[in-house]
């Protein structure tokens, strides 16, 4: 696995040392619904440890033998600032950076967990399933529930995202993890992925647009 460390959209380090990764299932409409999931009535938490982290520029490494693997485009957010049961200007407070990340899914364990009715860990956590970005630094004019970015591979728009289409937005949503996990500077908050998930094959060309703020690219080993 690639070595991941924090880093700024300018290639410049970041001091603090990556730490988990709080992740919300079901964040829009339209992809709980191409997945036939109804809609959650509270967020849907759950937690990729460090060690899912790679650096999203790199070639994926995919894991070989497990499945499907699903690609979910998700806005990434920095956390600067200790925060615990914060409110939502508390955890707007608390974000340092912007990003993208992959929140890479082996559906088809995913679907047998779920049947089973098993936590998710195995086909969410594993080795490299957590492509980071680097991150732009946020400020308070940044508009974060009215940011646009999408995913193309082999040059075909795959998925767009609209974070004012969120169901539960993003200082509400660090809020919420936060009445439960404690979050460490370092960690980060993947907030959904919009529809159009997929398969990745390999040989994949991944292009990211996030806003005209950044642009990043890999592809799959
Ligand atoms: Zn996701």
């Amino acid at each position: 696995m690639q070595q991941y460390h924090h880093k700024w959209i300018d290639g410049s380090p970041i001091s603090l040392s990556c730490g988990k990764v709080v992740c919300i299932g079901r964040n829009y409409a339209a992809h709980a619904a191409e997945l036939n999931n109804p809609i959650p009535t509270s967020p849907l938490l759950f937690i990729k440890p460090a060690t899912a982290v790679v650096p999203l520029e790199k070639p994926l490494q995919l894991p070989d033998n497990l499945g499907e693997i699903h690609y979910e485009t998700e806005l990434a957010i920095l956390i600067q600032q200790p925060i615990k049961s914060a409110s939502p200007e508390e955890a707007i407070n608390a974000v340092g950076g912007i990003g993208l990340a992959l929140d890479l899914t082996l559906r088809e364990l995913q679907s047998q967990l779920k049947e089973k009715g098993h936590p998710w860990e195995k086909a969410k956590a594993f080795d490299g399933s957590c492509p980071l970005s680097s991150f732009i630094p946020y400020h308070s004019s940044l508009p974060l529930n009215d940011l646009y970015f999408e995913l193309k591979i082999n040059g075909n728009t795959c998925q767009q995202g609209q974070t004012k289409l969120m169901l539960t937005p993003i200082a509400e949503l660090i809020s919420y993890a936060s009445q439960f996990f404690t979050l460490q500077p370092g960690d980060v908050v993947l907030t959904g992925t919009p529809e159009g998930v997929g398969k990745l094959n390999s040989g994949d060309q991944l292009t990211f647009q996030l806003q005209d703020y950044a642009q990043f690219s890999t592809s799959v080993s």
